[in-house]
């Protein structure tokens, strides 16, 4: 019998494993695909991590700690996985977005600048700049290297002695009288705890967070991007938010639309093929914010698991189970912290980060 039992090892699920074995606990976890599979949301080879976030100051706890988590990650895994270029929130001066931006630099406590249109263009030539926008930049924030550091977390994980089961869904989840039974394709298991990590599948345990969560295909587009700039997302005057970030070190760039052509739904847990609207759609955000890059030319199909305010569940269910569903397209930069926050709670520890703001209670559906 284990203390923990993870079911889904997407980022969240592997920083929960990475976590557990920190805390000495037994681990068993079960991905429904193979280790580093592209039909879930954490694959590709990098995610944006901003140091000073625009979405609210209720983050700030779990993005410190995650900072924190990052840092002992790579040190503990003797390789790089943080890429820190700086960052940027650009959008149109005196909205809505760049107002909750400023306000969250002045009250973060980090250093960043207040770049205009002009300095914009001075400083990065290759992007495209109207002369009513302008950008935050935090030299605190750029990419993570997913692809590795979910591997790592894995790795590290599995030295520390859990047994990971890929290609082995779980189907069910039953209560026992001393902790729960995971059937899983290959043979039941049994565990103490439970945390639930899903990802888009997650509601098909829950009906609450069935009800509290939408599915969304997101599709991203890879091309040859500038060599000298940081990540930066922008929100244009029409609302679109787009984000673009290097693919790695030296390599291509990225560029995505949040929300991309709202496809929602249970069915967009699949993988559908990339088609001329998806190509359109990118190649037009693509020319709205970087001058003279060629269009994209190879595509990542991902999902988001969206709740309605786009903040996140961390909690615990009423059964004991610990449901985590951190995505709403931002949750990656936060994973290790997470991971952290779901073994405290299905060890009955006090989380070091307040997780209020991220109950099941607070969701209704998108
Ligand atoms: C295109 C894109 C860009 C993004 N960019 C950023 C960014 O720049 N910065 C950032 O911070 N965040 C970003 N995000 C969000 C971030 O990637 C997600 O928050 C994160 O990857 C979610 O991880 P997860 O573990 O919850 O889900 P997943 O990665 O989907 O993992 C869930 C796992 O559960 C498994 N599973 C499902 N059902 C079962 C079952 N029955 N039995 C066993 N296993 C099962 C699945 O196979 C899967 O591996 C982005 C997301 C997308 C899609």
């Amino acid at each position: 019998m284990a203390e923990i039992g993870i079911i889904g090892l997407g980022a969240m699920g592997l920083a929960s494993a990475w976590a557990a074995v920190r805390a000495g606990a037994s681990v068993i976890g079960f991905d429904r695909f193979s280790a580093g599979h592209e039909r879930g949301s954490s694959h590709g080879e990098s995610r944006m991590i901003r140091r000073i976030y625009s979405e609210g100051a209720l983050y700030n706890a779990l993005l410190d700690r995650a900072y924190d988590l990052w840092a002992a990650l790579e040190a503990d895994a003797g390789e790089r996985l943080f890429v820190k270029t700086g960052g940027m929130d650009a959008g149109i001066a005196g909205s809505a977005f760049m107002a909750e931006a400023l306000s969250s630099a002045e009250t973060s406590g980090q250093a960043y600048d207040v770049l205009d249109a002009a300095s914009l263009r001075r400083r990065y030539p290759a992007l495209a700049v109207p002369d009513d926008v302008m950008a935050i930049f935090a030299p605190g924030s750029g990419y993570l290297l997913s692809d590795a550091a979910n591997a790592a977390m894995a790795r590290l994980a599995e030295a520390g002695g859990a047994d990971l089961y890929w290609d082995c869904p779980v189907k069910r989840i039953d209560r026992t009288n001393g902790g729960f039974r995971i059937h899983a394709a290959d043979g039941n298991y049994d565990a103490d705890h439970v945390i639930l990590a899903a990802g888009p599948w997650v509601g098909e345990f829950d009906g609450d967070l069935d009800r509290a969560l939408t599915v969304e295909r997101q599709v991203v587009g890879l091309f040859d991007g500038p060599d000298d700039m940081p990540p930066f997302q922008r929100v244009l005057a029409d609302g679109r938010r787009i984000y673009a970030l290097p693919n790695g070190p030296g390599g291509r760039w990225k560029l995505g639309v949040y929300h991309h052509r709202k496809q929602r739904g249970p069915d967009y847990r699949e993988t559908l093929p990339v088609d001329a609207a998806d190509r359109a759609l990118l190649a037009d955000a693509l020319g709205e914010v970087l001058q003279d890059c060629p269009p994209p030319d190879a595509f990542e199909v991902c999902r988001f698991t969206n709740t309605a305010d786009h903040r996140f569940i961390l909690d615990t269910a009423e059964d004991g189970r610990v449901l985590v569903s951190a995505c709403s397209g931002h949750g990656y930069k936060f994973a290790p912290a997470i991971g952290e926050a779901a073994v405290a709670l299905a060890l009955g520890e006090a989380p070091r980060v307040y997780l209020s703001p991220f109950s099941l209670a607070r969701q209704t559906k998108l």
